[in-house]
């Protein structure tokens, strides 16, 4: 029985599917090949102004029988899957990023300690260094439990300029004094890079605080040193800008880097910011870099430290942030969030239950 040609016509339809596949693909191509050459500029691939000139000449080309709208849907289609590729082929080519499945940085500390290699890392301290008796008293504690990295800030960045400043220099004399006595390492924030000299001599593992993350220039100053970094995600910034500003650091020559979730800005103000869980999976998914979770700053509060840290502890994170002080009341700064020393021990008699 006759198809009264329609065989005939559907193979005509094959044969231009295969052209349009072609002609899609060398359209890929010459798009990439523009990326390339922007982010060599620097220039954004997405070109608003490019795209509406684009359009229009396809609509005055256009004689149907697709209607000027429908040939818009379809080229927009097309658009966008160009910018995805161009902007999948600019992320693979950043150094941060996970190439293969099992590719991971392990940070190797002074003492031996490893950071990104299955071990749960737990850095703790009070938000800011007070006293010697208050850093004795805190170190005893966590390093009873096996704590190996001291926190404590010596210069503190304040949202007033009326509020307590940190002690300084001297601030990290005692810092250090104590992490030698408990054998432990000393992290504390690094504001400016005219510190590096000065805190070089006293510090085991420096740390961006997440209001300096985008700050390029300390950033390339702390690629030329060696001691690892760690790099606090700012409560305004994307994944994506997280591993820029890393790239920053690692680009500059110092592989050495730790990312740090410590929540996000959102409209809820039951907590100081939100802790967001998805970064941690998608950080590990997307960079090599190990991932450590602040539940302290992220949360702004004590009462809910304890599930926070069994959270982070199943999600596959390298570790968590806790701040702790022997006397949270009087604390000079953060006394809501930090813990007290049996609270601290608490949360670790938590986090030993949890199974990844
Ligand atoms: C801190 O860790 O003490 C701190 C100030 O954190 P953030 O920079 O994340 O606010
Ligand atoms: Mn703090």
């Amino acid at each position: 029985m006759s198809d009264y040609g329609i065989k005939e016509l559907r193979a005509q339809i094959d044969v231009i599917n295969l052209q349009i596949l072609e002609l899609l693909n060398k359209r890929a191509r010459i798009a990439s090949e523009i990326g390339h050459l922007q982010a060599k500029l620097g220039t954004q691939f997405y070109d608003p102004q490019r795209e509406a000139e684009m359009l229009q000449a396809l609509e005055q080309a256009n004689n149907g029988p697709f209607s000027n709208e429908t040939i818009k849907a379809l080229f927009k289609e097309i658009f966008r899957a160009s910018l995805a590729l161009e902007e999948r082929e600019a992320r693979a080519k950043i150094l941060v990023q996970r190439k293969h499945a099992e590719e991971k940085t392990v940070i190797m500390l002074p003492d031996g300690t490893e950071i990104g290699n299955d071990h749960f890392t737990v850095i703790s301290g009070p938000c800011a260094v007070e006293s010697l008796e208050q850093m004795d008293e805190t170190a005893a504690a966590i390093s009873s439990r096996g704590v190996k990295i001291l926190r404590g800030m010596a210069y503190k960045p304040r949202t007033s300029p009326y509020d307590f400043q940190g002690l300084g220099e001297a601030g990290l004399q005692i810092a250090r004094q104590v992490a030698n006595k408990y054998d432990m390492l000393v992290t504390t924030e690094i504001m400016d890079r005219s510190q590096i000299p000065t805190l070089s001599e006293y510090v085991d593992i420096f740390w961006v605080g997440a209001r300096n993350m985008q700050n390029s220039f300390l950033l390339k100053a702390l690629g030329q040193i060696r001691q690892p970094v760690i790099l606090k995600r700012s409560f305004g910034a994307t994944l994506q800008e997280l591993l820029y500003a890393a790239e920053y650091i690692v680009a500059s020559g110092n592989p050495n880097v730790i990312l740090m979730e410590r929540g996000i800005r959102t409209f809820e103000p039951w907590t100081r910011n939100t802790l967001d869980i998805s970064a941690i999976p998608l950080l590990k998914q997307e960079t090599h870099l190990p991932v450590i979770v602040d539940i302290s700053h992220s949360a702004g509060r004590r009462d809910i430290a304890v599930p926070l840290a069994k959270i982070v502890r199943a999600s596959g994170a390298d570790g968590l942030m806790v701040e702790v002080h022997p006397n949270p009341p009087v604390a000079m700064s953060d006394a809501k969030q930090q813990l007290s020393i049996p609270e601290f021990h608490t949360l670790m008699d938590a986090i030993e239950k949890v199974t990844v």
